[in-house]
């Protein structure tokens, strides 16, 4: 017989005996801060998944031996709730996390699960703590599921116990500006046959020095390169794009391929979309090298660059900085004060109306 899998329907809810007060908006940054429930859904090899349960946020306990602890078993997500101005609550897109999470789970040699199922515990996550979805456009909710293989074993086989769990975090507006990233010649955060199209933990750890040396020096974020030709992958939590006039005289705007170097950004995926649609220009996701952009600049060919993620949405970049030479990039020729070029500006706001309801769209999921 097949052991149980995720079922929502048998989720039991322990609530807080201890509500939290809902955080003034005005003070909201990213990742501090979290709401009264979590949601844990524990599995065993042996017995398969066990009934999901929301309790009262707090420490997990967890054996000192287990897999997470000594061998970095471990993938999570990112994704936000939006409250729309009739004061719903969506989520955009969730399945592709849910999706990414089973992917970077596999890799690790965590169990499957039902990807359905646990986003029907998460929608009852966010409608428990509802309250604490900010209202202020710009505002979210942001949703991090974690997965951790807990087996208290020190044989590098695989866990056969794990922890599937998730809590939330008000989340304030991405602070706009435009970024100066550091083109990095010395540390690769990704390579061919490697893990960067899984967003597990372990690919974050070793970027943490290259990125801290980064703000030392002035930048904001590091753009990861590969390789002998330095081919342009993707930012420290963003992926990348150029809208730039090709050699050839087309206008482009591309991103790196999913060709297992890149975290699959489902912004990524949903800006790539809504280009296509307009069909105003060519868009492609092909593979770019740092001489190809330089060279580009120096034609006067590039447009715009810019960083897509769930946390800024774009983010348009000014500065890069490769082989101690900063490089300018045009945001907007028109407004030397502008955060986003005229492109960025026009992804953002679709991209946004789309979240926050005012652009009716399959990607909206009520909870
Ligand atoms: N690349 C990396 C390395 C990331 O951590 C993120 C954030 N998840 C992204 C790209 C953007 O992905 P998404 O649009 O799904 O947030």
């Amino acid at each position: 017989m097949a052991l149980p899998n995720i079922d929502a329907s048998k989720l039991t809810k322990t609530l807080t005996t201890a509500p939290k007060p809902v955080p003034d908006s005005k003070t909201l940054t990213f990742g501090k801060g979290f709401t009264d429930h979590m949601l844990c859904i524990r599995y065993t090899e042996d017995d398969g998944w066990s009934a999901p349960e929301i309790k009262p946020y707090g420490p997990l306990e967890i054996d000192p031996a287990a897999f997470v602890l000594n061998y970095g078993v471990e993938a999570f997500e990112g994704m936000k709730a939006f409250r729309a101005a009739d004061g719903t609550v969506n989520l955009f897109r969730p399945e592709m996390n849910m999706r990414r999470l089973s992917t970077s789970a596999q890799r690790l040699m965590l169990p499957a699960f039902d990807e359905e199922q646990f986003l029907e515990c998460i929608k009852e996550l966010v409608r428990l703590d509802e309250r604490f979805v900010p209202s202020e456009y710009g505002y979210s909710l942001y949703i991090r599921p974690n997965f951790i293989g807990t087996e208290p074993n020190l044989n590098l086989k695989y866990s056969r116990e794990a922890l599937l769990y998730v809590y939330l975090s008000p989340a304030g507006p991405y602070f706009p500006r435009t970024v100066k990233l550091h083109a990095s010649t010395t540390d690769a955060r990704a390579w061919p046959g490697g893990v960067g199209s899984f967003k597990v933990g372990g690919n974050y750890a070793p970027a943490l020095r290259p990125a801290m040396d980064c703000v030392k020096a002035g930048y904001d974020q590091i753009l990861w390169l590969l390789g002998d030709d330095h081919y342009v992958t993707e930012v420290g939590t963003m992926n990348f794009f150029i809208f730039w006039t090709t050699p050839e005289g087309v206008r482009e705007l591309v991103t790196a391929p999913l060709d297992g170097i890149i975290l699959p950004g489902v912004t990524r995926d949903s800006l790539l979309a809504l280009a296509r649609k307009w069909g105003d220009f060519a868009v492609s996701e092909r593979r770019v090298t740092m001489p190809e952009l330089v060279q580009a600049l120096a034609d006067g060919r590039v447009l715009e660059a810019f960083g897509a993620g769930t946390a800024c949405v774009v983010c348009s970049v000014a500065t890069i900085l490769y082989k101690g030479v900063d490089y300018q990039i045009p945001v907007d020729p028109a407004d030397p004060d502008a955060v986003y070029g005229p492109l960025t500006a026009r992804l953002r706001s679709e991209l946004l109306d789309i979240q926050y309801g005012k652009t009716p769209s399959p990607w909206t999921v009520s909870i």
